[in-house]
């Protein structure tokens, strides 16, 4: 078979090897780590630094196709293999999703809506932001993720002592939104322009973590529209080719904001290996072929649940035991989707388990199942 190329070796990589190998490619992979979730699972290991020279040139020697799950990849990598083969997505578009103020910027150049903001580059940036902004969220511009790099601020004087804590790093000042709930869209996009978009999916965050992900769940048909044009307007602008995530927050007044940019699979898409007819992994390892892309559509209703390295802990106890995988199988809708992660920590992604089935109300019945049997909050909301 042939070669498909990856950065990065963390669980969003083992899923694309899955999808890929089951197309009848062979996966060479490119990780810093060496022994996260792809490291039994990619028909090639080459253990080197995103912006290492020789890595790449190993890689891109293999692979006439590379693509990344890894969404702060330098971009000039991304750039430097592009020279020698194909990679989606593009060192451009992957440059500005990386930084939350070229991000907002270019999201809000296309008229679609953000945050209120403004980026904060020293302090005096937050010395004479809008008042407005407060109370706010200072966040890293780079490389924060599952809610690291962020701190919510009531006053301007809360902000500065966060920009301080945070090393004086290039940071946005969000105003906190009242939200309703949250949506993403994730889509993929083919070289030829041609999108699938995947059904809306409606997103529950704890400690600013996803916990759920709902699909097939009646929604307002006009705000559906909405975030998967805003989506798609995204995706076409940015001339993106590959898997792309739009994460939305709904406004109790009903107007839809976006949140943020993924440039690559999510893990609010992770239903998609059960729920839908062809996987968000599986459209990234098409786009990358050059095959034609699959159907999205949504076979069932599902609620996918994460499992986070919290439930190898019970409360009061520092010492990780196995939860209970026979009590989460015995749900019958449940599919359970474990990474190989080695070292259970809280807070970290270490599985996901969605619940497919007949009816959205059995689908959530069998996910609060699930979440009863991993000691997890007894709701969905
Ligand atoms: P991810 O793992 O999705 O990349 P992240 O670290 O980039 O996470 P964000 O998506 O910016 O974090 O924020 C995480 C969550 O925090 C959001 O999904 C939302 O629940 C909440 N949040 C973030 N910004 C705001 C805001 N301006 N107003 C209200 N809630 C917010
Ligand atoms: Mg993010
Ligand atoms: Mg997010």
């Amino acid at each position: 078979g042939s070669w498909l190329g990856l950065l990065g070796g963390g669980q969003l990589g083992r899923m694309f090897c899955h999808a890929a190998q089951s197309l009848g490619y062979r996966v060479a992979v490119l990780d810093p780590a060496g022994d996260g979730p792809t490291a039994m699972v990619a028909d090639r290991h080459v253990s080197a630094d995103y912006a290492d020279t020789q890595g790449l040139a190993e890689l891109a020697g293999l692979c006439p196709a590379i693509t990344t799950e890894f969404e702060n990849v330098p971009a000039a990598s991304l750039r430097a293999l592009a020279a020698r083969v194909r990679v989606s997505p593009g060192a451009d578009a992957v440059a500005i999703v990386q930084d939350r103020n070229d991000e907002k910027a270019y999201v809000a150049g296309q008229g679609i809506p953000v945050a209120p903001n403004v980026p904060v580059r020293a302090t005096a940036d937050l010395e004479s932001a809008d008042a407005a902004l407060f109370p706010g969220i200072l966040k890293v511009a780079r490389l924060g993720y599952d809610g690291k790099g962020q701190a919510r601020v009531a006053t301007r004087e809360e902000a500065l002592a966060a920009f301080a804590a945070f090393g004086s790093v290039p940071c946005v000042l969000e105003a906190l939104m009242p939200l309703d709930y949250e949506v993403s869209v994730v889509l993929a996009r083919g070289a030829d322009g041609e999108a699938a978009v995947f059904p809306v999916a409606r997103n529950v965050h704890r400690d600013g973590i996803l916990a759920v992900t709902t699909v097939g769940a009646p929604m307002d048909a006009a705000l559906t529209e909405q975030a998967t044009q805003a989506a798609l307007g995204i995706a076409h602008g940015l001339g993106y080719v590959g898997v792309l995530c739009v994460e939305f927050f709904v406004l109790r007044d009903g107007r839809l904001v976006v949140n943020e940019i993924a440039p690559r699979p999510h893990n609010s898409g992770h239903y998609s290996m059960d729920a839908c007819q062809t996987s968000q992994f599986e459209q990234q390892a098409r786009v990358l072929a050059g095959l034609p892309l699959g159907s999205t559509r949504l076979l069932a209703p599902a609620v996918m649940l994460n499992i986070l390295g919290d439930v190898w802990f019970t409360p009061g106890s520092d010492t990780p035991r196995e939860p209970d995988w026979a009590a989460v199988l015995a749900v019958p809708s449940a599919k359970l989707h474990l990474y190989g992660k080695h070292e259970a920590r809280r807070g970290r992604k270490m599985g996901h388990v969605t619940c497919v089935a007949a009816t959205l109300e059995q689908a959530q019945a069998d996910a609060l199942a699930v979440a009863a049997a991993l000691g997890l909050p007894g709701t969905l909301d």
